[in-house]
C-alpha cells in the first residue's frame, strides 16, 4: 500500500491549543501504521510504504490481549505496566517489520496491546506486544544512522540549562525547542543556578523566549528560587526532563519534591528490584499530580533529521514572516529580500536565535552517518 502524505503549509504561530487544532484538521495530521503522527510540512510531500500485517489476529486472540504503557526498553525486551503489574514483553515481528524509516516501533511511553504468555500471578510475567496506539507526541533523536524515539505521549519537555557550570548556551535550548516543536511537545524552559548569574544574563535570555510565548522559569536550588513556579508548570502534566549533564536536573526534582529521585514509580520498583540501570526510564510521580519521565538518553541528544523546509516552522517567530520573503522557497540564509533576515537586522528577531537556525540548517544538510553520539556541549 502506497500512502501519500499531503503537502501542507507551514505551522501557524503558537497558540495554546495548537495540538488540538491539528488533531481536528484531519488532513493536516496523518497517522502512520504505528500511529506515528506525521505532519507533512512546507512544500514537502512524502511517500511512505506501509506494510499491512498479514496475520490479523482472530477476535479470540485479541480478547486475550491486555493494554499497558511501555516503561522501559532494553534490547529486545520492553517493560510494560498494565496499571497494576509489570510484564517483560518482546515485540511481534510484524511490528518490527513495519518499522518505518528506522523509527523505533515501540518507545517508552507508548500505549500498547500485548498477549500474555504467562499467568499474571507469576513473578516473571512475560508477553508479546501486538500493536501500538497512535502517539500524541514523540521526541525523536538521531542515534548514529538511526532515528530513535526517546519517549512517546508526554505533554511537555522541561528544557533545563544553567547560568554557569556548565555555562549558558542558548543554542542548546534552541535545539531542544526544535525537537519539541517537531514532536508536538510543549516546551518549558528552565534556567537553573541563577545564584551564579552575573550581569543579568539569565533574565536577558529568558526574555527572548518569553517573548516567543514559551513558559520560562529561573531557578536556584541553592537559594530556593523559582521552585514553586516550576512545581506549577509541571503539576498535572507528563513531562520529560532534558538538558546537559550538570545543569541541576536531579537537584531540581528533589527540590520540587524531596526524595522524588529516590521514589521510583510502582512498576520500576517491582521490576528493577533495586538495580539501577542507566537505560531504564524512570517515571516519577509528582505530589502535585502528573509525572516526570527521566531517561538519561533524553538529557543530551542529537537532533533527528527534519526536512530543511520544515525547520523554519519550528522557529515560531519566523513563521509569520516567511510569506513576505521574495522567494517562495527562501532558506533565509543566502537570499536577498528575505523578511527573516530583515527582521534580524532590525532587531525584531533575536540574532542568537537566527544563528541557531543557520547552524541547525547546516547540520541537517549533512547526511546520516554511523558513529557514536557527538558531545553536544
Ligand atoms: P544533573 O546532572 O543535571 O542532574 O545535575 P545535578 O542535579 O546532579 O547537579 C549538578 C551540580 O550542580 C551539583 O553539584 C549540584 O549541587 C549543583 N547545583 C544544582 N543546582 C544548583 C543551583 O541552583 N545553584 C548552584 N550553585 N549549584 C547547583
Ligand atoms: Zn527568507
Amino acid at each position: 500500500m502506497r500512502v501519500r502524505f499531503r503537502a501542507n503549509r507551514a505551522k501557524p504561530a503558537r497558540t495554546k491549543d495548537w495540538t488540538r487544532q491539528y488533531a481536528e484538521g484531519a488532513d493536516e495530521l496523518l497517522a502512520g501504521p504505528q500511529g506515528e503522527r506525521v505532519k507533512a510540512k512546507g512544500d514537502l510531500s512524502r511517500k511512505r510504504t506501509v506494510v499491512e500485517p498479514e496475520d490479523k489476529p482472530s477476535s479470540a486472540a485479541e480478547a486475550r490481549q491486555l493494554s499497558g504503557v511501555v516503561l522501559s526498553i532494553q534490547g529486545p525486551i520492553a517493560r510494560i505496566d498494565d496499571g497494576d503489574q509489570s510484564w517483560a514483553c518482546t515485540i511481534r515481528r510484524v511490528l518490527r517489520t513495519r518499522m518505518i524509516g528506522q523509527r523505533s516501533p515501540v518507545a517508552v511511553g507508548d500505549r500498547v496491546r500485548f498477549t500474555p504468555l504467562t499467568e499474571p500471578q507469576r513473578e516473571d510475567r512475560e508477553g508479546v506486544i501486538e500493536s501500538v496506539e497512535p502517539r500524541n507526541s514523540v521526541l525523536l533523536r538521531r542515534y548514529g544512522d538511526r532515528i530513535h524515539a526517546m519517549v512517546a505521549n508526554v505533554d511537555q519537555v522541561l528544557v533545563v540549562a544553567s547560568a554557569a557550570l556548565p555555562p549558558l548556551k542558548p543554542h542548546l535550548i534552541d535545539r531542544y525547542l526544535v525537537a519539541a516543536e517537531a514532536g508536538e511537545l510543549t516546551p518549558v524552559i528552565c534556567i537553573n543556578k541563577v545564584d551564579l548569574d552575573e550581569g543579568g544574563q539569565v533574565e536577558a535570555t529568558l526574555q527572548i523566549y518569553r517573548r516567543l510565548g514559551y513558559a520560562c522559569v529561573a531557578t536556584s536550588v541553592v537559594e530556593g528560587v523559582g521552585i514553586d513556579q516550576l512545581r506549577r508548570e509541571l503539576g498535572g502534566k507528563e513531562t520529560v526532563i532534558a538538558g546537559q549533564s550538570g545543569v541541576g536536573k536531579s537537584s531540581l526534582l528533589n527540590a520540587m519534591q524531596p526524595g522524588l529521585k529516590l521514589k521510583v514509580g510502582p512498576v520500576s520498583k517491582a521490576t528493577l528490584k533495586g538495580r539501577h540501570t542507566t537505560a531504564t526510564a524512570e517515571l516519577l510521580k509528582l505530589d502535585v499530580g502528573g509525572y516526570v519521565v527521566d531517561t538519561p538518553g533524553i538529557r543530551q541528544f542529537e537532533l533527528a533529521p527534519i526536512g530543511l523546509g520544515e525547520l523554519e516552522a519550528y522557529f515560531v517567530e519566523f513563521v509569520p514572516l516567511v510569506a513576505e520573503c521574495k522567494y517562495a522557497d527562501c532558506k533565509h540564509i543566502p537570499e536577498g529580500n528575505c523578511a527573516v533576515k530583515q527582521a534580524v537586522e532590525q532587531g525584531r528577531i533575536d540574532r542568537g536565535r537566527y544563528e541557531s537556525y543557520v547552524r541547525l540548517f547546516g547540520e541537517l544538510k549533512e547526511p546520516l552517518r554511523d558513529g557514536p553520539l557527538p558531545d553536544d556541549s
